[in-house]
């Protein structure tokens, strides 16, 4: 619902009259508007993906019936394979919209229907205490029995919309999980290549004065070696959690592969990014790595850091090209360091 009051009101305009004709189809079909059917005659209504209104068409032709096994085979190829690929922020995006238009609808639709219920309830009442004239009491208990007759049909509507709001409420929750889970790194839990990619275009897309990080950890291999993958990846772990720990809500942690991080500092010059570098450097080079069982210890590991702040001609490659060199710089002259380009 947020999401809807975000949108510009033409697009709204749009999402509205794309939701009413998606609504308006699956009644004329005779398919139930459960939330995957709405969101597939949605994306129909739209009519962005022509593969998708191409197939239905032809369903709607007569030449294949829409069988709950054909709709389920439409949703999986259009939606969900669709929310797997390269597209998926925009599939999630304008899925998640289109939910919260539902959940409008349908939450407008039973308040009023809650509304209803309680004239009636009222009317009852009144009903009961006035009967005097025996004459017309036939007739009033007509009206009462129909009347309660259309309460119960009203309170099983309202039901129905309860669980089909709950319904879409949870896939809503789905799709945000897939978002969160298609941006981040499995292993730290930090944004993954993929996003940081994507946050880095929409920084130079603002112009915004960024400076970033890039971050390699010492040594590694030997670690590895020495102590086996296992306790490798527990290290990656502890270097990513001590980089969220150092910097700020708007700043972003990603790791850029392997034991390499990247961190992404906006509105921050090379100064201020030399300081939180070094305190990256110092919180990671001070832990005593321990076995939690034995308590034996692993000694400390530390990183070494470049950084580079972004110029008017850059592009994000040569952005993080950058802070590339100035890491390597920091490895050439002895590790655990930090760098800033230009140094
Ligand atoms: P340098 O100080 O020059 O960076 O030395 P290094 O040993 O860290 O660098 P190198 O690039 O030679 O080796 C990187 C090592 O990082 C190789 C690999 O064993 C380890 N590594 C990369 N990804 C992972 C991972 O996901 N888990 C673990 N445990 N190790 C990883
Ligand atoms: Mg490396
Ligand atoms: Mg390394």
């Amino acid at each position: 619902m947020q999401a809807a009051s975000q949108t510009p009101r033409a697009e709204q305009t749009d999402l509205i009259s794309w939701g009413s004709k998606a609504f308006a189809l699956l009644a004329e079909l005779g398919i139930p508007p459960l939330p995957e059917h709405y969101t597939l005659f949605y994306h129909y209504a739209e009519g962005k993906n022509p593969q998708l209104n191409e197939d239905i068409d032809k369903a709607m032709n007569g030449r294949m019936p829409f069988s709950q096994h054909l709709l389920k085979n439409f949703y999986n190829r259009y939606i969900v394979a669709a929310a797997n690929d390269s597209a998926l922020h925009e599939v999630t995006q304008g899925t998640n919209r289109l939910l919260g238009e539902v959940l409008r609808v349908v939450g407008e639709f039973g308040k009023e229907t809650s509304g209803y219920n309680a004239d009636i309830d009222s009317y009852l009442q009144k009903m009961s205490v006035d009967i005097a004239d025996h004459s017309v009491q036939g007739l009033i208990k007509e009206i009462i029995s129909t009347t309660v007759a259309m309460r119960e049909r009203g309170e099983s509507l309202h039901h129905k919309l309860t669980a089909s709001k709950d319904e879409i409420e949870t896939l809503k929750k789905n799709l945000d999980q897939l978002t969160h889970e298609s941006q981040r790194d499995f292993l730290t839990g930090v944004y993954n290549r993929k996003a940081l990619d994507k946050m880095l275009a929409e920084q130079f897309a603002q112009q915004a004065d960024i400076s970033v990080l890039m971050l390699d950890v010492d040594h590694f291999k030997k670690f590895n070696d020495k102590f086996g993958h296992l306790l490798g990846d527990e290290v990656l772990k502890i270097v990513a959690r001590a980089i969220t720990y150092c910097v700020r809500g708007k700043d972003i942690v990603a790791r850029y592969g392997g034991e390499e991080f990247c961190v992404l500092l906006p509105s921050t010059p090379l100064q201020g990014a030399t300081k939180v570098a070094e305190n990256i450097r110092t919180t990671i080079a001070t832990r005593d790595l321990k076995r939690k069982d034995t308590g034996e210890s692993f000694g400390s590991i530390t990183v070494s850091i470049g950084i580079a702040q972004v110029r008017h001609s850059d592009t994000a490659e040569t952005l993080l090209k950058r802070a590339d060199e100035a890491l390597y710089k920091s490895k050439h002259t002895g590790r655990n360091r930090v760098t800033a380009e230009g140094e």
